[in-house]
């Protein structure tokens, strides 16, 4: 299928690993030119030049921190007029509901529900001039979830996902759609870790805390960062363009739910 997205142009927040990196050469196999961005220069620039080679498009690298102002202007700088924006950064660290006070709200307010409204206030505007436009924003399934341990992201995600629905119908005559997909676990780095301080904690290996942890999934397996770009580009697709406004779960049916 021809998605038709050939020769736009995407930035692609918190791109040089994982599901943002996952986005990003899905849409590179799309013919899509990117703007990639992460904070370390090495890591990412590896990256740049790895989806050059493979795909054949302009990449644009830019080390920055997405949810600092100045990291912001950065990538806008970089992204021009960019036909696609895919929201992403990391995650707020876990917790207990009474160890988080004020500051740790802001901050996770301020990473994932105020730096993907920013961008979107920054783009958005732009896109609709031009009568085409996607907005994909990385969530989580903790948002049809909790996830008791991240209440911090819990709460954030919430509040983007108030604002991505209502905004995406005001905006929804312009050909300009935006959407939110949630992922379930998947295989980077971010739950690497996990099961490592899972291995680590329990006394038992890497592998065993993984098989410890998937005999309890409903698919056996974790997702890969490929299946997640492959929506992620499908969401960002002319054919997708009667979708708006809608939360699409990405987690190997995990949320236990009917609708
Ligand atoms: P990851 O840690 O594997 O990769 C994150 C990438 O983003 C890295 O390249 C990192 O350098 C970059 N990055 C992180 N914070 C950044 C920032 N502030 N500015 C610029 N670059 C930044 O993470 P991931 O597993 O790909 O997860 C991406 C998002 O999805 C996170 O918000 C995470 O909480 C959420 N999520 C992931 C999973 C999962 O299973 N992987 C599940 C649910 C939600």
């Amino acid at each position: 299928m021809d998605f038709g997205l050939k020769g736009k142009t995407a930035l692609v927040c918190a791109s040089s690993a994982g599901l943002g990196r996952g986005c990003a050469e899905a849409l590179a196999g799309e013919g899509v030119n990117l703007v990639i961005n992460g904070r370390t220069e090495e890591t990412l620039e590896a990256t740049a030049a790895d989806l050059r080679a493979r795909f054949g498009v302009e990449v644009t690298a830019v080390a920055a921190d997405v949810t600092t102002e100045e990291g912001r202007a950065k990538l806008l700088e970089a992204a021009g007029e960019a036909d696609i924006l895919v929201n992403n950064a990391g995650g707020p660290p876990p917790g207990t509901w009474t160890d988080w006070e004020r500051e740790d709200f802001i901050k996770a307010l301020d990473a994932n529900m105020l730096t993907p409204i920013a961008l979107i206030k920054a783009m958005v505007p732009g896109m609709m001039e031009r009568g085409w436009g996607r907005v994909v924003n990385i969530t989580s399934r903790a948002v049809k979830a909790p996830i008791p341990a991240l209440g911090l992201s819990n709460s954030a995600r919430a509040g983007l996902t108030g604002y991505v629905a209502g905004t995406s119908r005001q905006i929804a005559r312009s050909g300009v759609t935006m959407n939110n997909l949630l992922p379930g676990m998947h295989d980077t780095d971010r739950v690497k870790k996990l099961d490592q301080n899972a291995a680590d904690t329990q006394g038992i290996s890497f592998d065993e805390a993984r098989k410890k942890r998937l005999a309890g999934s409903v698919m056996g397996r974790d997702g890969t960062a490929e299946e997640f770009g492959a929506a992620c580009a499908f969401l960002c697709s002319k054919q997708a363009a009667f979708i708006t406004g809608q939360n699409i779960l990405a987690d190997g049916g995990e949320v236990n739910a009917t609708l």
